[in-house]
């Protein structure tokens, strides 16, 4: 790039950072920038500038303005301007997609780049330039509160998916994953101590940050809880070791709001960048220990080489002209968010054909149970979106209906909405979980969110469910939430189930598609659905200190021999799918290489579907306790009656290795190699019969 470079290191601006686009330069101009600062510009770059009152304000209207911090004009640097949330833009009307968790259930990652880059044209279109809505916690137990802003169980899955949504927000501004780490109890994030041995968090709780990191975020959020004694946004261990110095992430470290700093001294010495979203811990007492040494100015130097870095990264991506607010919440990303929605269902139960729902076939259809009318798309925290409209299951269904009669009723009184039920061809019952359940926690705010401590549904739902049940033998149950709910002996009771998550603004849309028939479902669980309570890690939302094993999720539930109630990767479709032989294309590859997976799938049905190939490899030889197989692979097919296609997954032998703890080192074992794929994880799904060596 051609620019005015300046004539002396003294004079350096931010606007000389852009006119080179040579690292070594442009690190020897920011150098020299830091060494311009005064103390108090220096930590103003490292201190979000809200105010108390505008804190006031946001906690009841989140999303009004932007987090802002680090404007210094005498040296023309510029503020960044934090915006959330994981499910769409905070600020003002933007468009609300599926959760997290609902895209974590499509298993694809362009399909999560898009939505990445939408909700990333969206905060860029709204004045920010900073955007934290990549959560990509392990969901570790279905209770917690928060299990709607991550992608699911799995390391491997999180990561693809994790930075996908990435690289689509930064081609816009920049963007932040979190909660770096182990970040899995809302109600005791402030206290709770998660201790967890290195292996443990290399293998399980870290993989996919450190994909983000490789893929080049440009930020990672420290949690609030501790790891192993330390708060995350003090952890040496967690920031520096592991983060910065192992990893070489070059971009900035920032604390969760409010409470992710709880001394200056401590979080500046464990790596943190800047405190957000107001000077608080790195305030005047901050200040002062700086000045008398207790705190080396080195630290906040590299701090605000760090920030400086990013912002002069990213002072070039995209014009500000080509920003329309016009297209924020426009038909183009409301079509993307109905898609989504669409790909995200998942078909859980069908049993003789009660859907899809043939509109020829059917006079009335009833829609019973207040969710069936209630927009209702997830948490009011700082997930929070406020779209323009909802298209609720009711109106969906009543804008697809045709010459079907659509009749409702909110099942407060079960005496108007059997006769209902009872008279129409086919009943859908919607049930499931809404914000005051299950959410982000502000106790202080409001007693809404919070981790479920029961994972049944209210008892009047399970009742309406069976009463509904009892007078309509073509009973469909849609469920909403953002993660498991036991479903107890009640399923046996109805003929379908669907998982409708929380779906965004366009969901009344799409379940309607999916239950006429119009789209197939193709939605795959992220996560294993436990069929009882004690098949679960043990979970406590009031921990001070919590245990995090080795094994959750699937891993957990084959390891001890457990019946979920769905594998992990399940869904079923309208249409039936077969698997040909696997297939390796080397019989044996050293420690350093590659091996490809291939298989491939046809459609057996009579209706065009799409299929999520998986792939997992197990490790019956290991000379080290691991799981029985892990995911490696995966891919979104679409077929049409009678078409076959090829899978293949490459493999990387780094991607088979363990952690051994006491030497620090990823090693790839010399052993056989079991490779299967398949529509799920469930054993009896799983095609095998392939494996190679690594030797
Ligand atoms: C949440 C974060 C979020 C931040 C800013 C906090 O309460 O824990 O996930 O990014 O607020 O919105």
């Amino acid at each position: 790039m051609e620019g005015r470079l300046p004539q002396r290191d003294d004079q350096v601006t931010f606007a000389d950072l852009l006119a080179t686009d040579d690292p070594i330069e442009r690190e020897r101009l920011i150098a020299g920038l830091v060494a311009r600062m005064s103390l108090k510009e220096k930590i103003e770059e490292m201190t979000g500038n809200s105010g108390w009152p505008k804190l006031a304000v946001m906690a009841v209207r989140y999303g009004l303005w932007t987090f802002d911090s680090g404007k210094i004009a005498r040296l023309g640097i510029p503020a960044l301007r934090f915006t959330d949330g994981p499910r769409g833009v905070c600020l003002n009307h933007s468009t609300c997609f599926p959760v997290a968790i609902a895209r974590g259930a499509t298993w694809d990652a362009d399909l999560n780049r898009r939505v990445g880059s939408a909700v990333g044209y969206e905060a860029r279109a709204q004045g920010a330039n900073f955007y934290g809505g990549v959560c990509i916690n392990v969901l570790r137990h279905p209770g917690w509160g928060r299990a709607q802003e991550t992608f699911g169980e799995d390391p491997f899955h999180l990561g693809l998916l994790g930075v996908a949504t990435v690289e689509g927000a930064q081609r816009h501004l920049m963007a932040c994953a979190k909660h770096f780490a182990c970040n899995s109890i809302e109600e005791a994030r402030f206290f709770v101590d998660v201790k967890v041995d290195e292996r443990t968090l290399r293998e399980v709780y870290l993989p996919h940050f450190k994909k983000c990191v490789d893929a080049g975020v440009a930020s990672i959020m420290s949690a609030y809880n501790k790891v192993n004694g330390t708060y995350c946004g003090h952890n040496e261990h967690l920031l520096r070791d592991i983060l910065k110095n192992e990893w070489e992430f070059d971009g900035l470290v920032m604390s969760d709001f409010v409470w992710g700093v709880r001394n200056g001294l401590a979080a500046a010495k464990g790596g943190m960048d800047i405190e957000m979203p107001k000077r608080w811990r790195f305030g005047r007492r901050f200040k002062k220990a700086v000045k008398h040494g207790d705190v080396p100015e080195k630290l906040l130097d590299e701090s605000v080489t760090r920030i400086l870095r990013q912002k002069a990264r990213f002072a070039g991506v995209g014009s500000s002209s080509e920003y329309d607010r016009g297209r924020v919440a426009g038909r183009e990303h409301a079509e993307l968010a109905l898609e989504v929605a669409r790909k995200s269902i998942v078909l859980l139960k069908n049993e003789g054909g009660a859907l899809p729902l043939e509109r020829e076939e059917l006079k009335s259809i009833a829609v019973i149970g207040l969710l069936g009318a209630l927009p209702n798309i997830g948490d009011r925290g700082s997930s929070r979106v406020n779209p323009p409209y909802v298209i609720t299951p009711l109106q969906g269904l009543r804008n697809r209906a045709g010459a079907v009669d659509v009749l409702y009723d909110n099942a407060k009184d079960m005496s108007t909405a059997l006769p209902k039920a009872a008279g129409a061809d086919a009943a859908i019952v919607v049930a499931g979980l809404n914000y005051k359940q299950e959410g982000e926690f502000l106790s202080s705010i409001a007693m809404v969110g919070g981790d479920r401590e029961d994972l049944s549904l209210p008892t009047a739902q399970v009742e309406m469910i069976k009463a509904v049940a009892g007078v309509n033998d073509r009973c469909v149950v849609v469920l909403e939430g953002g993660s498991a709910v036991t479903l107890g002996e009640w399923i046996d009771y109805v003929q379908a189930v669907v998982m409708l998550w929380y779906p965004g603004m366009e969901g009344g849309h799409a379940i309607a598609e999916v239950l006429y028939g119009d789209t197939n479902p193709s939605g795959r669980l992220p996560f294993t659905w436990h069929r009882s309570v004690d098949q679960l890690p043990f979970f406590d939302k009031k921990a001070k200190s919590m245990d995090y094993g080795y094994f959750h999720g699937y891993r957990h539930f084959e390891r001890e021999g457990l019946d979920p109630q769905f594998p992990f990767g399940f869904g079923l479709s309208y249409t039936t799918c077969e698997y040909g032989p696997v297939s390796v294309d080397k019989g044996s590859i050293g420690k350093d290489g590659s091996v490809t997976v291939s298989s491939s799938v046809t459609n057996t049905g009579t209706l065009p579907g799409e299929e999520v190939a998986q792939l997992y490899i197990g490790y019956p030889h290991s000379s080290v306790v691991r799981p029985v197989k892990e995911l490696k692979g995966f891919a979104r097919v679409g077929l049409g009656p009678g078409d076959t296609k090829a899978v293949s997954f490459k493999v990387d032998t780094a991607d088979l290795a363990y952690y051994e703890t006491d030497n620090g080192e990823w090693i790839v074992e010399e052993m056989e190699y079991v490779a299967q794929v398949g529509p799920s994880s469930g054993d009896s799904d799983l095609r095998g019969g392939a494996s190679f060596k690594v030797e």
